[in-house]
């Protein structure tokens, strides 16, 4: 059905003071021709919105263009529910808030009249979205690993209604924790070590009537997508599947595998310590009583810590902090764990034996929060010795003891020390480094995408839990090295998204990070010409293939980038919100004054997830900028297609400045690697202008973060000179 476009102009805020408002109606009639075009003091008033409102009783339903502050806030104010489409044009904060103390006012109306002519071009291109209902969404959660994490992952979501399948590839539950002897102080005050709690949480598992819990098992395949994934499990080193807990009890398990359809899965198959193998200059594997904190921790469970090379009693024991980690050759990370394990275990030690005397090594001492108070129990206790220095050289002497040479102890000077034992406090790695777990029938790959250090974060600023397949989240030491309070903590923070996840799925809703868009792609696949950009270059896997190449949506696997629309050079993929016409439809709306008016036009498309709030950031502290730039946001920049760029070099546009998140080891683009991707499409930004015959200056690629909202005026300010040296473009006019 037609749709009348009625738009809506405040003049509050400051707006008013630097446009004529009146003036900036009577254009966007003559401009845009909308049904209605009406000016108010205060839009976000009671009075504002009743104006509005009184508007969208008549037939035809309306799209409400409303000009007044940015998109990004009074989201509630001016949510009118469908069939109204609301769409924002941000005259506040990059408009009236921007303006420089020497602005020409000429240069104020017409940014704000392009703002207004932008708007109303894409309202006319904008649907509203028919979201993608799967045919069954199933309220159900795979938990790989049972360990503590997993765990208490299984419990949350099994006590907030979903049915829950428990694999384990060990023949018990419990992982990590339940081989520990004591647990590091959990509660006020601080000082004492713990039983672990592993047992009692087992037993609430195996009670649980909505978990089901299968022991010795490994993932065969994992198909589908979010809401329906088809989750296979076979038996794992030749033995039968063993079942724990009351319903598990009444499954049928016939045959080595097992079937099941899955909402959501959580990962939290934990970490293996570092491999002390690598650690040969510590004197692991050369000198035989030079072990590790997890073998002396099964010494202690056992019930006595002695040297393996004669099973005496060890009276005289060294700890070597960070062996392997914060390496830059090793694990250049901090494991956060190790420190606190050395201090439990020397507490072991001195409980064994109170004579006996322990040296702790260490490069630097981290006890965070309320763990300092235990750090303080250990100083106070005078069998051990905790000092900092760098471990030259452990050698062994011929009675299998051994030495220790420490270079700038706590007062610079070098060490001797002599032990019995030495335990190396060795990292952490994921259990995701170099390993098949998930099986995924993925184009991409059968696992988790990981960082260079093996983790499967996707992000690790915005989205803790978030991989890069959506509808998988890790929690515990395989997202990240953390301790038995943060893993707990980890897992119902996972279970919260693996059930969010669900329920937006069943709603045809994306998930983060654009939350409860109901937009997805459309492939017009009949001109596709099986290229595979888009397959190759979707970050979040979303996308199978047939035989020929042509891309197999899964549209619950989306997260809605738009890098696939982006990718696509025959421009056949659009959502009903975003689309490649609506994109050149806004640019093509901006008026470029001719060479003769000498005022610049630039075109700064950015980043709609950090560098478009800086702008509104720096619009909020009054940062001023050039007045002759067109801002457009876009999902992210890998969302950009080349025909924009195109489009607005032969419109006259002078340059164009794409602005977006920070990629690198430390990325913070939301959509993985949107903005990175741009910068690799360069050469075809590259070809674009050597075809036109213009020069490479003038399309720049910038990164900003959130933060950095006080570079704008000179990040601005630099690209106008640039373009300002490059001069005219000479397609202005044609
Ligand atoms: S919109 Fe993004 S997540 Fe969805 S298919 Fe395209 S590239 Fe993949
Ligand atoms: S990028 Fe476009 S043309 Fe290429 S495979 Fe994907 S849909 Fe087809």
């Amino acid at each position: 059905m037609e749709r009348d476009i009625r738009v809506y102009l405040c003049s509050g805020c400051g707006i008013g003071e630097a446009v004529d408002i009146e003036a900036l109606a009577k254009t966007v009639q003559k401009d845009s021709k909308p049904a209605s075009c009406i000016t108010h003091p205060c839009l976000c008033s009671e009075e504002g919105l009743a104006a509005i409102r009184k508007d969208l009783t008549g037939e035809r339903p309306c799209t409400v263009v409303i000009g007044a502050c940015s998109g990004r806030v009074n989201t509630d104010l001016f949510a009118f529910p469908p069939p109204t489409i609301v769409e924002r044009a941000n005259l506040r904060e990059q408009m009236a808030w921007r303006r420089m103390a020497d602005e020409d006012p000429d240069d104020t109306r017409m940014l704000a009249e392009d703002i207004m002519r932008m708007a109303v071009a894409k309202a006319r291109k904008t649907d509203i979205p028919e979201p993608y209902i799967a045919p069954a969404v199933h309220n159900s959660v795979l938990v790989v690993g049972g360990g503590l994490t997993g765990l208490t992952a299984a419990l949350d979501c099994a006590r907030a209604g979903a049915k829950v399948v428990l694999v384990e590839k060990e023949s018990a539950l419990g992982g990590h924790v339940a081989g520990l002897h004591r647990d590091t102080p959990q509660k006020p005050p601080y000082r004492d070590l713990e039983v672990p709690e592993i047992a009692r949480k087992i037993e609430e598992v195996c009670k649980c009537p909505d978990i089901e819990v299968l022991l010795s098992v490994e993932i065969e395949q994992i198909t589908g997508q979010p809401g329906m994934f088809g989750v296979t499990i076979r038996q794992g080193n030749g033995q039968k599947p063993e079942q724990a807990g009351a319903e598990a009890a009444k499954t049928e398990t016939t045959g080595a595998r097992k079937e099941f359809q899955i909402g959501a899965i959580i990962l939290a198959t934990g970490a293996r310590p570092y491999d002390a193998a690598q650690l040969a200059h510590l004197g692991f594997g050369r000198c035989q009583n030079v072990i590790t904190h997890a073998e002396l921790e099964a010494m202690a469970k056992a019930g006595k810590i002695v040297r393996p090379s004669d099973g005496r009693p060890a009276r005289r024991v060294a700890f070597i902090q960070c062996a392997g980690s914060r390496d830059p050759e090793r694990l250049p990370y901090c494991s956060t764990t190790c420190c606190m394990t050395s201090l439990k275990q020397a507490v072991y030690i001195r409980e064994q034996n109170p004579d006996a005397q322990v040296y702790v090594l260490y490069k630097d001492m981290r006890t965070p929060g309320q763990y300092e108070n235990f750090y303080r129990r250990v100083q106070e206790d005078e069998g051990i010795f905790l000092t900092k220095g760098e471990v030259a050289e452990v050698a062994e002497e011929p009675d299998k003891s051994l030495v220790i040479q420490v270079r700038n102890a706590l007062l610079g000077e070098n060490i001797q020390i002599k032990a019995d034992l030495v335990v190396l406090a060795t990292g952490m790695v994921p259990s995701t480094l170099n390993a098949q777990i998930l099986h995924l029938a993925y184009r991409q790959g059968g696992d988790l995408p990981v960082d260079q250090y093996g983790f499967p974060n996707s992000h690790f600023i915005c989205f803790p839990y978030e991989t890069r397949r959506t509808g998988i989240y890790a929690a515990g030491c395989v997202r990240q090295p953390m301790d038995s309070a943060a893993a707990v903590r980890d897992a119902s923070g996972a279970a919260l998204k693996a059930l969010q996840c669900i329920a937006m799925t069943a709603r045809g809703a994306a998930v983060h990070p654009r939350a409860n868009d109901l937009s997805w792609p459309d492939f017009y696949l009949k001109r596709c010409t099986q290229c595979k950009r888009c397959t190759e270059e979707c970050p979040f896997g979303a996308l199978n293939e047939d035989v020929k190449g042509t891309p197999e949506p899964n549209p619950t696997r989306c997260r809605r980038c738009g890098i696939c629309m982006g990718a696509c050079p025959e421009r056949i993929i659009n959502f009903a919100t975003y689309s490649i016409e609506m994109m050149s439809a806004m640019i093509k709306a901006v008026e470029v004054p001719d060479e003769t008016e000498e005022k610049p036009r630039v075109l700064v498309l950015v980043c709609e997830n950090d560098a478009y709030p800086a702008f509104d950031i720096a619009g909020r502290y009054r940062l001023g900028y050039d007045p002759n730039i067109r801002i457009i946001p876009v999902r992210c920049l890998g969302s950009i297609n080349v025909v924009w760029i195109k489009d607005a070099l032969s419109r006259g546009f002078d340059g164009i400045l794409m602005i977006g998140c920070k990629y690198g080891d430390d990325y913070q683009c939301h959509f993985i690697k949107g903005s990175e991707l741009m910068n690799t499409r360069s050469d075809n930004i590259q070809e674009a202008l050597t075809s036109m015959v213009l020069e490479s200056e003038r399309v720049r690629l910038e990164q900003l973060a959130l933060t950095e909202y006080h570079r704008i005026p000179e990040l601005i300010g630099g690209f106008m000179e640039t373009i300002k040296e490059v001069g005219f473009n000479p397609f202005k006019g044609m």
